[in-house]
């Protein structure tokens, strides 16, 4: 009975294994095909000036319109991008994109703003990416101060000097750099210090635990006091009451980011907030 409970098991994971690999390739094809085809589609979330709720930037993330699924999250194919190597490919995509789109806007009279990208640590690696950024830059036209590259803090595991060499050789371009998911990693003090950086994204967990049942400030509190004694603006994200808002406002918080304002929308009606904004101003 044993033996034979052991063998079902055996069997049973197998057709798992099978089954996830013959889905993770499938994947893997299908995503080639999406990059080919166009497949794939940037949502932009609008940042907020926390002072007076303008929008400040967008922050640029993709999303990937499957044939019959419709779209997917990129938490769903990311990872398996950057597992291929592909994330090199869509990245560039994505960069690419992101520039072209919001010199479009700005060409057309709208207000230019930040224009946030995420950079995922394969990106940040590969040795391209400041050749890729340098290219894109000057094929858009994108005045380089409107780009904001987000990387995620855990970079820093990767080897300080070099983190540090390729972030000032990137800040060379005149872009901007923001440390997504701040508070999650592991960076001391003086490393911190060290960064060409100009922007710290306080990960949403901890705007999340500011309104929690035994609500939490402190953690919020001493980022925002630590970017601005060094010089650094403090993005939240994940803001979605109100009451996040008047606190992060107090604490002189410069740009918010969360469904409170807006969902990650389509570029036709990211266009419409600016174009909104611009007419709001025209007729004040
Ligand atoms: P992220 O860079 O930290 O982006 C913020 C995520 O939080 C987005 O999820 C956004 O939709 C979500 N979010 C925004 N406001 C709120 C809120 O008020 N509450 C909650 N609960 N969530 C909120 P999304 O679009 O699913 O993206 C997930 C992650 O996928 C991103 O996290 C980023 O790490 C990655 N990603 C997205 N686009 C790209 C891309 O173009 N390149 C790379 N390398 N990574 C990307
Ligand atoms: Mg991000
Ligand atoms: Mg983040
Ligand atoms: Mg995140």
């Amino acid at each position: 009975r044993v033996k034979e409970q052991g063998k079902n098991n055996y069997l049973f994971f197998t057709s798992e294994m099978n089954e996830s690999i013959v889905r993770r390739t499938t994947m893997e094809k299908q995503l080639a095909i999406a990059l080919e085809q166009e497949q794939l589609t940037l949502f932009y979330q609008p940042q907020v000036e926390a002072s007076t709720g303008k929008i400040a930037g967008f922050e640029a993330l993709v999303r990937w319109n499957m044939p019959e699924r419709g779209l997917i999250s990129p938490l769903e194919f990311i990872p398996l991008a950057e597992e291929t190597g592909m994330i090199i490919q869509l990245g560039e995509w994505v960069l690419r994109r992101a520039c072209e789109q919001h010199k479009r806007w700005i060409d057309e009279g709208l207000m230019p703003v930040i224009i946030a990208v995420n950079i995922s640590m394969k990106q940040f690696e590969d040795d391209s990416l400041f050749e890729t950024i340098r290219h894109i830059l000057i094929e858009t036209k994108l005045p380089p101060d409107l780009l904001e590259l987000e990387i995620t803090e855990s970079i820093g595991l990767q080897g300080a000097d070099q983190v540090i060499n390729k972030l000032n050789r990137l800040k060379t371009l005149g872009v901007r750099i923001a440390i997504d998911d701040f508070g999650t990693g592991y960076s001391s003090l003086h490393y911190l210090q060290k960064l060409p950086i100009d922007t710290l994204k306080i990960d949403k967990s901890f705007i999340r635990d500011m309104i929690s049942v035994t609500p939490d400030i402190s953690i919020v509190h001493s980022i925002i006091r630590l970017a601005h004694s060094l010089q650094l603006d403090v993005l939240a994200e994940g803001v979605e009451v109100v009451s996040q808002l008047e606190m992060l406002a107090a604490l002189k918080c410069e740009r918010l980011q969360g469904y409170l304002f807006s969902r990650p929308i389509p570029a036709e009606e990211a266009r419409a907030l600016l174009l909104r904004q611009k007419l709001d101003e025209h007729y004040r």
